[in-house]
């Protein structure tokens, strides 16, 4: 394991949590949106990323004490009352820094809406595995995970979903978090 791998795993542990109950978003949640997923896909975005790419498209999220806190109770019911979707979306900011809030959401949409989950992140599925805890524990409530940082210097825009060269589409198995395929 590299110096970075071990700064980025203890981002991941120790990152502010938001309030118990609560998730930090970094703006109100999105509908019918075909670019962050297959299908029609609302899209939660989540406030705060300790990760800071150069080229980053929305640093104003990287602040863990910015955006608004707001219930998870209260994102599901407003996700309820979005006909029509696919499945939903975690974006960021870093949505594995607050997994267990994402957990609760993304574990809520599939039981009560039979919808399918993705998340973006700027971490590894290999750092977040190492990681452990409630951020495996979100990873392994995915159907797919879009993983790795932005880099500038790999930048393509033809990538399916993805920003650059070294990110991957992942698609996993639900409950396990084994990679069945990927792009
Ligand atoms: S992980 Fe995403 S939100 Fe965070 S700095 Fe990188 S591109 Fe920006």
């Amino acid at each position: 394991m590299s110096d970075w791998d071990k700064i980025v795993i203890k981002n991941i542990q120790t990152a502010p949590q938001p309030t118990e109950g609560y998730i930090r978003l970094s703006g109100p949640l999105e509908r019918d949106n075909i670019v962050n997923g297959d299908g029609l896909r609302a899209v939660v975005w989540t406030q705060g990323c300790p990760n800071h790419c150069k080229g980053c498209q929305n640093p104003e999220t990287w602040d863990f004490n910015g955006g608004f806190e707001v219930t998870t109770k209260e994102i599901c019911e407003r996700l309820a009352k979005f006909p029509g979707q696919n499945g939903v979306t975690f974006c960021g900011g870093e949505p594995f820094v607050q997994p267990k809030a994402c957990k609760e959401i993304a574990d809520w949409v599939r039981k009560n809406l039979g919808w399918n989950v993705w998340s973006f992140s700027g971490f590894t599925y290999e750092q977040i595995k190492a990681a452990g805890g409630d951020a495996w524990e979100f990873l392994k409530s995915l159907d797919a995970l879009i993983d790795g940082p932005f880099i500038l210097s790999q930048k393509d825009l033809s990538l399916r979903y993805r920003g650059s060269k070294n990110q991957r589409l992942l698609h996993l198995e639900l409950g396990t978090g084994k990679i069945l395929s990927q792009e």
